[in-house]
């Protein structure tokens, strides 16, 4: 469990994260980082960094760093007309949503500068170039087929053996949401190289064997 502290500045957070599905996805970091010593985690979706603040005070206890990837302008479900858009998010210069100045506020509110790296850009062409592996991976990207797809084929070769795949909004009943992160949940299960290790609503806990 991470500082009570930490936790209220992550509950009080901009953005989607259940309570116990943080709380279970900072338990998987601190597993994860004293598995693989010395690997930082690294999560895929920063959104406005309510996640990012159980990851990193997860990072931080365990003496490493959190990764956090987003070009920050939202995804298809984010943007205008969708189910998911938040209007004072849009930056009218640009015409479309930036969340990096929220998230950059969230962060230095809750201390955790030092111990969260933010990686602005598309998580393919970061992945691509991406070589340390990883004690947790957190997959909480684009939701639609082809990212999500895209950021399993690219990220989930660098969980370290030992460490741990964190999977965000897996619906197995298609009313409860969309399926690609049910899918790839599926794949990274039918590739022999991950094991169930825990589920908390949405969440799913997988080991790199
Ligand atoms: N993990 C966050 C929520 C993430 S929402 C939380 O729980 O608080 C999904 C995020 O994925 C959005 O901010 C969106 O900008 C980002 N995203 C979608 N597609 C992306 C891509 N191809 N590259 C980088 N970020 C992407
Ligand atoms: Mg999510």
């Amino acid at each position: 469990m991470i500082a009570p502290d930490l936790r209220d500045k992550a509950l009080a957070a901009r953005g989607f994260m259940p309570p116990d599905e943080g709380d279970a996805l900072a338990d998987a970091a601190l597993a994860a980082a004293a598995a693989v010593p010395g690997a930082p985690l690294l999560e895929i979706g920063t959104y406005c960094g309510k996640s990012a603040i159980w990851l990193g005070a997860a990072a931080r206890e365990a003496g490493t760093v959190l990764f956090t990837v987003d070009h920050h302008r939202g995804s298809e479900e984010n943007q205008a007309g969708w189910e998911w858009h938040e209007p004072d998010l849009v930056d009218p210069a640009v015409g479309l949503i930036d969340t990096l100045g929220v998230f950059r506020r969230t962060i230095a509110d809750a201390g955790l500068e030092e111990s969260v790296i933010a990686v602005v850009g598309d998580s393919p062409a970061v992945a691509r170039h991406w070589l340390t592996p990883l004690a947790l991976l957190f997959i909480d990207g684009g939701h639609g087929s082809d990212p999500a797809h895209r950021d399993f084929e690219l990220w989930t070769p660098l969980v370290a053996p030992g460490g741990l795949l964190c999977i965000h909004d897996v619906f197995p009943d298609p009313a409860d949401g969309g399926r690609p992160p049910y899918e790839i949940y599926l794949r990274a299960l039918d590739s022999g190289r991950f094991t169930d290790d825990r589920a908390v609503g949405s969440l799913r806990v997988l080991r790199r064997s």
